[in-house]
Formats: structure tokens, sequence, C-alpha cells
């Protein structure tokens, strides 16, 4: 949170996941009023950077969310899919009855997910937003579609925050942007203390697909909605479309996928591939929504 004394912006608004005593931290008031708040500005849609803005907007925050365009898409569709998962936890704890709450409830309901998208407000990279006393910028971060580093100005002094960076080499985002010069920096350290390895995804995918078709096998893969899902495609499209691969049926098992993966095709601007390519990828892959038919 910046606050100069009289406006108040919030950079991201995340859910904390993981482990138990993490996500407890969910359920702790803020220290500050949403209502007093002016503004959020969001560096991606990834749910630990926005799945708390459904909270934030319940509990009274009425200012404008401020995304890339791509963002200002895939945020509804994953806070809605967070939303149901608070509720049928709730609706689990209730039915088991392991929660010391009773009734359990849910951290915020789908209806109150759904309520976050009208405060969305979309602009592209390289923009200035007017925030009144502060200035805010994007630049591409080379995380996943839409994801920006920000850039704050308050009266000449620059705050840089990073968000989540990407890869120079992945192959559907292009790299990170160098941003401008800054006086502080809030930098994400998620692979802080760890080296990429080398290893080529077609690759090692080809390899296992290979081995696994090659014994009458099926390949699943599982795979983050956002991001994974259509990198992971994208390869297996590359593997077949080379000719490492023989014609197989490609399943895409999961609603958010799916809807995430249409994203591509709206927002070509925001990543490597044209619509035509997307198409070619993307087109020929199966998809599949109900759970009945994911279990056949
Ligand atoms: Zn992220």
């Amino acid at each position: 949170l910046l606050s100069d004394g009289e406006q108040r912006v919030l950079v991201d608004c995340g859910l904390f996941q993981g482990l138990k005593r993490l996500r407890q931290r969910n359920w702790r008031s803020l220290p500050v009023k949403p209502s007093e708040i002016d503004a959020v500005v969001l560096t991606h849609a990834h749910i630990d950077h926005s799945g708390y803005l459904p909270a934030l907007v319940r509990d009274g925050f009425r200012g404008p969310i401020y995304c890339t365009p791509p963002s200002k898409d895939l945020v509804p569709i994953l806070l809605t899919d967070s939303g149901r998962l608070q509720e049928e936890d709730a609706t689990y704890a209730n039915r088991k009855g392991f929660s010391k709450h009773r009734p359990a409830l849910p951290l915020y309901t789908e209806d109150d997910a759904k309520r976050v998208a009208k405060r969305l407000e979309a602009v592209g990279y390289h923009t200035d937003v007017d925030l009144g006393s502060w200035t805010c910028r994007f630049e591409p971060a080379g995380h996943i579609l839409g994801a920006a580093s920000l850039t704050i100005t308050w009266e000449g002094t620059r705050f840089l925050f990073s968000g989540d960076l990407g890869r120079d080499d992945a192959p559907l985002i292009p790299p990170p942007e160098s941003p401008p010069p800054a006086d502080w920096v809030v930098m994400e350290g998620t692979y802080g203390n760890r080296d990429h390895s080398d290893a080529d995804l077609e690759e090692n995918l080809g390899e296992v697909a290979r081995r696994t078709l090659g014994r009458g096998g099926v390949l699943m893969v599982p795979a983050f909605a956002v991001g994974r899902s259509q990198a992971i495609l994208y390869a297996v499209y590359q593997l077949i479309d080379g000719g490492e691969l023989p014609e197989v049926p490609v399943y895409l098992n999961s609603p958010m996928a799916i809807d995430v993966t249409k994203l591509y095709v709206r927002h070509a601007a925001y990543h490597r591939l044209t619509v035509e390519e997307c198409r070619q990828a993307f087109g020929r892959v199966r998809l599949v929504r109900s759970v009945e038919r994911a279990n056949s």
C-alpha cells in the first residue's frame, strides 16, 4: 500500500496460498479500511496477486482496479473459480464437521467474485495512468498473458514493482522489458535462490510422449490453467506438426483452461503467436468441460 497521507494506492491484492498457517492469514482484517483505498493497480491475474479483490470490494472498496487488457479478461475467470472453491471448501468443512466455526463460512462467494469485474479498467503497456498525485505505468514482465511490472511515480520519485517476472526464452510470452530507472525497487523472489534448468520443454515432453504412446499409453499432464496449459498445448502441437509425434487426439480437460486458451486469440499482441498460429495450435484440441466426459 502506497500512501502520501491523502491518497492510498494498493499494488496487487492477493490471497495467501499453500500451507494452512499461510492461508489463515487471509482471514485477518486489513490494516486499512477498503473504503479508504483510492485505487488498486494489478500486475497480473494470478490468484496470489488478485485473489483477495472479492473480499476488498465486498468490504467497501469502491475505486478503480487498473490492469492490462488481458488481465481484465483473465481476472474474472480466475476469481469466479476461486469464489466457487471457497464455497466448496466451506460446504465440505460443514459436511465433515472439521472446522471449529459453525457453520464454516467461505472467505468470499462466487457472487462476491463476480462483483469485481465492473471495477476493472484496462490500460495497455507503456501508457501513463493518472491516479491524482501518483502516476503509474505497466511494462511487459514476461510472466503470463498481460503480466506487467509497474512503475509508480510520486513527486519525481519512482517506485518499481517487478511483479512476477518471466524468462527471456519462454515459448509463448515475450521476454520482460527493461523498466525505466527507479529510486525504489520491490522485487519478486520466487526463483531467487535457484537456477532454471536449461531443459527444453519440447524435447523432454517429446521423449516422454513418444515412450508412452509407443506402448499404447495415454499421456496425462497436470498443468496450471493459466500459462502452463497453453505452453504444453503449443509444445504438443509443434511436436505433432513437426512429425515428432503421431497425430493423436489431444484433450484439454478444464473449463478454466479452455476459457483462458480462447483469450490467446483475442490478445494476440500480448504473446508470440499470430492469430493463425493460435488457431492451428489450439484449434485441434478437443475441449472437455463436464466431469462426466472427463471421467470417461
Ligand atoms: Zn504469477
